[in-house]
């Protein structure tokens, strides 16, 4: 069984591997050439290490809803350096201090998120149902960081658009437990409905001119 993973599978992951590799390594090149401060790092874990780095003492940090950050452990991680976070997903809070704790991440000392999409032209592309998300990664916080696993590496915006509304907008749904078409059909279909999750679409073409915003990019699966 060993010896037929290692003839059968391994080559696949290898490649797998590699081919995240450079698709990361070709939108981190096209970031920082539409002015982004853009890495490449090896792992989810060398991911959290790295944010950790960039947090310093005391510092309030506003997390995105982002299944990114929650796959690296952050909120935990943050925690236990006793940094005080603002997260709205956290369990019981009132819809009034949902509210509140969206409006402290917009001027949090950091900024944690990620994004739908990062096109090989070096743009970033987000989908929000309320708006602090991406609000919160073009103007307001002290510094934004963002963390996309290579799965989200795109060729085009057009290419983006469709994986935030065939990918990450139904799975996003069926999370949430929201009737929407596409979470029955897998697919968008630009409903009308009132349960309608994607209601702002973002494309940053370039860092925000006032925004200190970095990306690191996972050679991983990551997200949605
Ligand atoms: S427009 Fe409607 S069907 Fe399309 S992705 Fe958004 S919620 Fe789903």
């Amino acid at each position: 069984m060993t010896s037929e993973r290692a003839r059968d599978v391994e080559p696949f992951e290898r490649a797998r591997r590699t081919y995240l590799e450079v698709r990361a390594e070709a939108a981190v090149r096209a970031l920082e050439q539409n002015g982004f401060r853009a890495h490449l790092v090896p792992s989810g874990e060398a991911a959290a290490r790295a944010v950790l780095e960039m947090i310093g003492e005391g510092a309030c940090v506003g997390l995105g809803g982002s299944l990114t950050l929650r796959q690296l452990g952050l909120p935990a991680l943050l925690e236990a350096r006793g940094v005080r976070m603002a997260q709205h997903w956290k369990a019981g809070l009132s819809p009034e201090e949902g509210l509140r704790v969206r409006r402290e991440q917009l001027t949090a000392d950091v900024f944690l998120t990620s994004v739908n999409a990062v096109t090989l032209q070096g743009e970033l592309i987000s989908v929000d149902g309320i708006g602090n998300r991406v609000a919160a990664t073009i103007f307001g916080p002290g510094r934004v960081i963002v963390v996309a696993g290579a799965n989200k590496v795109v060729r085009d915006v057009s290419e983006g658009l469709a994986r935030v509304r065939n990918v990450a907008a139904p799975i996003n749904a069926l999370r949430l437990g929201v009737p929407t078409p596409c979470a029955e059909l897998g697919y968008c279909t630009d409903c009308r409905r009132p349960e309608r999750i994607c209601r702002v679409v973002t494309i940053i073409e370039r860092k925000p001119a006032l925004t200190d915003l970095t990306v690191l990019l996972v050679p991983e699966e990551l997200g949605i």
